[in-house]
């Protein structure tokens, strides 16, 4: 009998979980399985604000599939996809072309611009470890570049971030960290770096309770940071950004625009003629897409639904690794031919955000608040956590947080 053919698209939280989950659950006889990623790493994306800003080394932040993947029992291919085709059930490959018998969407999440001028072609954003890095070289650059201008330039050493959401105020707390060591390093006096940023919401971090987004916005303003909150970025080009507040307009002048504000899921799915809501396929209970039944998705590129807010969860990786474990259960049972599928339904251990190296404000466990270094030793062992589940003992002490108090 000819082994099923299990394809799965992107190593990121969902698509390298379910592979993961699949090796212990598969023999190589049970199953052809194949991993398809652009890298021969997979790169934990919650860490990637703190590459952008260059206090943690992006090496730090991948992880070399080989270490976590079982190479007898899956076939890994580093390559790029370019699209889906449901009907004839086959992925095309920047170099290649595959069939499959049942699929796996992990791509994850691009930046969303909502159509914003010049937000595009101008500003940066956190998506990979090839946009981090860029990010932190750009605004070294930029720093060692005002001493050769006289320091007549402020507009290189005015960082805008826009969105103060979780990423964008993850972001902020690092720069807020890295800004006095890069002063020191390219002889920058600190009082002349600005850091604004901006949010059209009337307030930081939207749904976090108003005590610890209070404690945040302190925190961060002690260690100058400017908040432009309920201002809108209207504009972005080569000199800088116009914002817009009460129908009042400001140029802003500066070279280092990072837009951390909106993401959607990747328009590869889309652009394969998957049924999706706003970016991302608006998946079954089971996980599977609303019409093909052999098609899961996992992750950013999915959308699930809260009954209790009746609106969609946010996207997080919390949630793309737990639908890597409903994605392989519900494989399991399609390939033994059960029908008794598993319903996702999302356990929401808590939320911690980074205000970083030493701090951070968190719910956890339903509803106790921390912040402070208690939420940062929490954060940290979160993320040790999942790279336990990942691959082990051995790697927690080769890439975890271990010096969760220091
Ligand atoms: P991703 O992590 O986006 O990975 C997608 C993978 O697919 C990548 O390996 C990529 O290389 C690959 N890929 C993409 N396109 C192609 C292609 N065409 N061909 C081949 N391979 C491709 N969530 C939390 O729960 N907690 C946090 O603290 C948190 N902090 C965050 C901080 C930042 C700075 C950011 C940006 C996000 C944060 N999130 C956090 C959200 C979280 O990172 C995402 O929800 C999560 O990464 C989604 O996982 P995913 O599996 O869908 O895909």
């Amino acid at each position: 009998m000819n082994r099923p053919n299990i394809v799965i698209l992107g190593a990121g939280y969902g698509g390298i979980m379910t592979a993961v989950n699949l090796q212990k659950k598969f023999s190589a006889e049970d199953a052809h399985i194949t991993l398809v990623n652009k890298h021969d790493y997979h790169y934990q994306t919650t860490w990637l604000h703190e590459n952008a800003a260059g206090t943690l080394h992006h090496d730090r932040t991948r992880i070399s599939i080989k270490d976590v993947i079982d190479f007898n029992k899956i076939n890994f291919v580093q390559d790029t996809v370019q699209s889906i085709d449901p009907k004839s059930k086959t992925v095309k490959l920047e170099d290649d072309e595959l069939s499959y018998d049942y699929l796996v969407i992990g791509l994850g999440f691009e930046s969303a611009t909502f159509g914003i001028e010049g937000l595009k072609e101008h500003a940066f954003s956190i998506q990979n470890i090839n946009s981090a890095r860029l990010i932190r070289d750009h605004i070294e650059y930029n720093f060692a570049q005002y001493n050769l201008e006289k320091g007549e330039r402020q507009d290189l050493i005015t960082i805008v971030v826009g969105g103060a959401g979780f990423t964008g105020i993850e972001f902020v707390a690092e720069l807020a960290n890295r800004i006095p060591e890069l002063c020191q390093e390219y002889d920058v006096p600190r009082e002349k770096v600005r850091l604004l940023n901006v949010e059209a919401g009337p307030t930081a971090l939207a749904g976090f309770d108003p005590e610890l987004v209070e404690y945040a916005m302190n925190r961060l303003e002690e260690k100058g940071v400017e908040f432009r909150l309920g201002t809108m970025i209207k504009k972005v080009n080569e000199d800088g950004i116009v914002v817009e507040k009460d129908d009042e307009q400001e140029e802003i002048s500066t070279k280092n625009v990072i837009w951390a504000a909106g993401v959607t899921g990747n328009s590869i799915v889309q652009e394969s003629g998957f049924e999706v809501n706003r970016g991302r396929v608006p998946v079954r209970d089971d996980l599977r897409t609303p019409d093909y039944d052999n098609v899961f998705v996992v992750g950013d590129c999915a959308v699930i639904m809260n009954p209790e807010t009746e609106r969609p969860y946010p996207p997080t990786a919390q949630i793309a690794i737990q639908m890597a474990d409903t994605v392989a259960h519900n494989l399991k049972q399609l390939l033994s031919g059960s029908d008794k599928f598993e319903s996702f339904k999302p356990h929401i251990q808590g939320t911690v955000a980074s205000l970083g190296h030493t701090d951070a404000i968190g719910v956890v466990f339903d509803d106790k608040k921390l912040y402070g270094r208690s939420a940062s030793v929490m954060k940290k062992a979160i993320d040790n956590r999942y790279l336990m589940k990942l691959g082990g003992l051995g790697l927690v002490l080769k890439k975890g947080k271990l010096d969760m108090y220091h």
